[in-house]
């Protein structure tokens, strides 16, 4: 009955460009066109009756025959395969991918099914080959993420470098210009602080040389005297810019030993008697005699002098100066008060920083750097220094020490 339209199909399925094949429900192959037998690579006679398993790789026989059937029964136009991937055998055996639409039909009371067949290799390797593509982009995407993960690490390293090296930079700046501020104001105190001692020593040199007499030897002694102040007092600033100098740059090394504080105290008021001016005195501190402790002696010496000779030089004449020791639970006091002009409100918050002067100081001479020194190396061993001070009324300087002291007597 098929064959009677043979031509009939022969002429419809020529027009189409996919291959078609007709089964009839033996499953035989009853109908090929040019496209199918090129696509498997058979002649015409060879597929004619044979089983559409010819063309169907064997491991997918079994499978095939259940879907058959259950098509054949239900037989409704569709694609084959939804979901799975569909195979063909060439009659060389090559297998290749394939899509397959399936349209039943009736003839005579038969049903046929016709198969509808397109070669999807070239598709199927192009999907392929843009999966590939994909694969091969997403790995250089992940090469390229971890390079520049590592590239923004060094950079972060390179940055951090660079900020640490700017701070130090700057750090040294800032020195250098602290340094160029020292050295400027080093230059107009030695013009302006200088030159008045310096005046008097050549003066009193002079006088010297003119009292040529034997009883002119007290005044010899009055300006040898003066010279010998003069002298002191310079060396004095000079070695506070020096202290200044060392402070800052880290450079003081602490002798720490185990003296007596009495040692220190008469050292320094001996020296600050020749300071004293008229009717000024220096109240001695009572039971020190006792007091051993473990400091630096020379930082010790050094921030008594400077407070007791602040006191005098700050204070008129026919004044009192005393100085006192507490021994505290863990620390020392030593306080140092004077009946002075005192340091006005307002000056107060400064005393501590360097080259500063009250207000009403200005006329005495002084370079505002001893009490900023001072507290420096207190703050460095540990010690600390406060004051009270009403102006017109005198001021109490007080120097508390950390009690690695001991007690020589209890
Ligand atoms: P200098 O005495 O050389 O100016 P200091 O650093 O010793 O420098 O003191 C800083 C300033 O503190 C002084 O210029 C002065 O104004 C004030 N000062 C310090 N000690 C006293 C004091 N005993 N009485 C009044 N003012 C003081």
């Amino acid at each position: 009955m098929f064959k009677l339209n043979a031509d009939i199909f022969e002429t419809l399925s020529e027009a189409i460009p996919e291959g078609v094949i007709v089964v009839d429900k033996k499953q035989e192959i009853v109908a090929t066109n040019t496209s199918a037998l090129e696509m498997f690579g058979y002649d015409k006679e060879e597929l004619d009756k044979q089983r559409l398993e010819i063309l169907i790789p064997q491991r997918y026989h079994r499978q095939h025959g259940g879907h058959f059937s259950s098509f054949y029964r239900n037989a409704e136009k569709r694609t084959m395969g939804i979901g799975r991937e569909l195979f063909g055998i060439k009659k060389s055996g090559e297998e290749f991918p394939i899509e397959v639409g399936l349209a039943p039909f009736e003839l005579s009371g038969d049903t046929f099914i016709m198969a509808l067949m397109v070669d999807i290799t070239v598709r199927k390797e192009t999907e392929q080959r843009i999966l590939d593509l994909n694969a091969e982009l997403e790995m250089k995407v992940k090469e390229r993420t971890k390079e520049l993960q590592h590239t923004v690490l060094e950079l972060q390293t390179e940055v951090e470098k660079r900020k640490k090296a700017e701070e130090k930079a700057l750090e040294s700046l800032q020195r250098e210009r602290e340094l160029n501020e020292l050295k400027t104001k080093f230059l107009s105190l030695v013009s302006h602080e200088f030159k008045t001692p310096l005046t008097g020593i050549l003066t009193s040199a002079v006088l010297v040389g003119k009292y040529e007499k034997t009883d002119h030897q007290p005044k010899r002694e009055k300006h040898l005297d003066l010279i010998k102040n003069k002298v002191h007092y310079l060396d004095g600033i000079l070695n506070d810019f020096l202290s200044v100098e060392r402070l800052e740059s880290g450079k003081v090394n602490y002798k720490i030993s185990t003296f007596q504080l009495s040692k220190v105290l008469n050292e320094v008021i001996y020296s600050a008697n020749m300071l004293l001016k008229s009717g000024q005195r220096i109240n001695y501190p009572e039971n020190v005699d006792e007091i051993a402790i473990t400091f630096d002696e020379k930082i010790l010496t050094l921030v008594l002098t400077n407070l007791v000779s602040n006191a005098i030089k700050y204070s008129p004449e026919n004044t009192v100066i005393d100085i006192k020791t507490t021994e505290a639970s863990d620390t020392l006091l030593l306080t140092v008060r004077d009946q002075g002009m005192g340091i006005p409100k307002k000056d107060q918050k400064h005393v501590f920083q360097r080259y500063f002067r009250a207000e009403n100081a200005t006329t005495y001479q002084g370079t505002g750097i001893g009490l900023n020194i001072i507290k420096g190396h207190l703050d460095n061993l540990g010690g600390t220094i406060s004051f009270i001070s009403q102006e017109g009324k005198g001021s109490t300087f007080t120097v508390e020490l950390p009690r690695t002291l001991s007690k020589i007597y209890s």
